[in-house]
């Protein structure tokens, strides 16, 4: 079983290499597959990589980045207890928003790394991932404003399996607002009841 995983999640990796898909990887110094625990019942997912995280191919590694690891730490989560992905695995010039046709060719990435993984939680960081994530597990209707649905907590069960959603804002929001820090660490509160 484990096995398996590390075999797919070794492909996943491989195929993000190898893509070719959009324009994106004509500018890619590393694509940004996603770091982390591979049972992870908490996964974090980002909008794009930045160009640090472009240059050493690790996920939040810059300045949002050291605000994420604060925000973990704050309630006993370490990178290694969490995966940490992101929507789109190169960077946009400029570090502009991901484009809908980049999101539609990229995305069939992290949604096989979520397969692999099997997390009880999923954390969109930032309204792209928020709606991506929110419509893919059938939540259409009830996608908001970051600024509105951040901190709420949706349940999906089906047959097979029961997903959390929490949507949070996406930790570069403090760079610009520092008053935005006291509204994430309030929101990372909810994952205490997930991590163990
Ligand atoms: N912002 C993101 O959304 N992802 C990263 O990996 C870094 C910054």
């Amino acid at each position: 079983m484990i096995e398996e995983r590390e075999k797919e999640l070794r492909k996943i990796r491989d195929d993000i290499f190898r893509c070719q898909k959009c324009s994106l990887y004509k500018e890619r110094i590393y694509p940004v597959v996603g770091e982390g625990n591979h049972q992870a019942k908490i996964i974090f997912v980002g909008e794009a990589p930045g160009l640090q995280e472009s240059k050493t191919g690790r996920p939040f590694c810059g300045a949002a980045g050291k605000v994420l690891d604060k925000l973990l730490e704050s309630v006993n989560l370490k990178r290694e207890d969490v995966y940490i992905a992101n929507l789109l695995k190169d960077r946009p010039p400029e570090n502009r928003d991901p484009l809908p046709s980049e999101i539609n060719v990229c995305t069939p990435f992290l949604e096989r790394q979520i397969e692999a993984i099997k997390p009880r939680v999923i954390c969109p960081l930032g309204r792209y991932s928020m709606k991506f994530l929110m419509e893919k597990f059938g939540l259409k209707d009830n996608v908001q404003p970051i600024g509105k649905i951040h901190g709420q907590v949706f349940e999906i069960k089906n047959l097979f399996q029961k997903i959390i959603i929490i949507p949070l804002y996406h930790p570069a929001v403090t760079l610009y607002n520092s008053n935005m820090e006291g509204v994430l660490k309030k929101d990372f509160q909810l994952l205490k009841k997930y991590a163990e």
